[in-house]
């Protein structure tokens, strides 16, 4: 399936889904790629490796030769967006565009990676919390194919992209994380809003080993990891929707899952995001107050079993790890030997999340 929206300006955007099941409760669905229809249409990611013959297809079918794509731009350097972003780039030889952070993290720099079986993967896949097998199995020709690529770098907020889209960087879920406004119609979230499911946070403890790679400017871990450069991103999209009025919002999974189409209203679901990090922050807690804990035990004591299985344990624990990373920032939590996080007594997080500003 394909879709074609045609926005009250007259302009037109195409959501191309491309597979990517991973099965198991945490599946995604499909990737959702957008090509935007403006004076030179550009496309928004490219789904998995492999999947440019589907994109290329469901294009030609739209009427969209390659050929016609000005650039492309990926929402995030996540392998179900960027996969096949540089066979794409040279099939139809449109321009790439990607934020300044993606272009750093896709190269190779053996002299600073860490010295293990991470050693030969680009800074971005250092702290990647799949095992290094499952990497190296799945992720090498993808990694080799995508550090080669010519980037135009994009700034951070308010860039025009093109004659009607303007983007802005919504660093938290990854660090190169971008959302496009087509006009004031229309935004294209990635995966920082996503219906039904909650898009999980970055860890700040990624940022230590890839400081020296990134811009200066990007100061503290904070700034673009976690879930406060998260949740400060939602804040920002929530402003510059604001100045918007109604919105289309096309997120990068879920626009149809299951059967059904879910709609969004921007405003009401970053509030719902925000509640839902205030009450697993507030969960968390509680499992905390009533002894250290490591972020392995937190996620076994708060997630269902059937969300724990195979590498979801792993996910779980990424996603522990990002809300105790908040609750110690705030003073909630602190971390002590053998890796556990223990209580303080004190409960500052909701009010240090309502804090957090764009
Ligand atoms: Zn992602
Ligand atoms: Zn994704």
């Amino acid at each position: 399936m394909l879709i074609r929206l045609t926005l009250s300006s007259g302009h037109e955007i195409l959501g191309l889904p491309t597979e990517n099941t991973y099965g198991g409760g945490w599946d995604l669905g499909p990737t959702w790629n957008y090509v935007v229809l403006d004076e030179k249409p550009f496309l928004v990611d490219t789904g998995k490796f492999g999947s440019a013959d589907a994109l290329l297809e469901m294009m030609t079918f739209a009427g969209i030769s390659g050929r016609d794509i000005d650039f492309v731009m990926v929402s995030h350097g996540h392998e179900d967006h960027d996969g096949s972003l540089s066979e794409i780039a040279e099939r139809t030889g449109a321009k790439v565009k990607c934020h300044d952070i993606y272009d750093r993290l896709i190269r190779f720099y053996p002299e600073r990676a860490p010295d293990d079986a991470r050693k030969s993967f680009p800074a971005s896949c250092w702290r990647c919390f799949m095992p290094p097998s499952f990497s190296t199995e799945h992720c090498t020709e993808y990694q080799k194919a995508r550090s080669r690529l010519k980037i135009e770098t994009i700034g951070d907020d308010g860039s025009n992209l093109s004659e009607n889209a303007v983007v802005y960087h919504v660093p938290g879920h990854s660090p190169d994380s971008m959302a496009v406004f087509v006009g004031s119609e229309a935004v294209l979230v990635g995966d920082t809003v996503l219906p039904d499911i909650t898009p999980w946070p970055s860890q700040e403890a990624f940022f230590d080993q890839v400081q020296g790679i990134l811009s200066p400017r990007y100061a503290t871990a904070a700034s673009v990891y976690g879930l406060r450069a998260y949740i400060r991103s939602l804040a920002k999209l929530k402003e510059v929707g604001k100045r918007q009025g109604d919105l289309i919002v096309l997120p990068a999974h879920r626009l149809f899952y299951n059967g059904r189409w879910n709609e969004i209203d921007l405003l009401t679901r970053i509030d719902e995001l925000i509640a839902h990090h205030v009450q697993r922050c507030e969960a968390i807690l509680k499992i905390v107050m009533k002894g250290a804990k490591t972020a392995k035990e937190i996620a076994m004591e708060y997630f269902d079993a059937p969300l724990l299985k195979g590498f979801g344990i792993l996910m779980a624990e990424n996603e522990v790890i990002s809300h105790c990373e908040l609750l110690s920032a705030c003073g909630d939590v602190v971390s002590e030997g053998d890796e556990k996080f223990a209580a303080t007594g004190t409960m500052n997080f909701e009010s240090a999340i309502h804090s957090l500003e764009p």
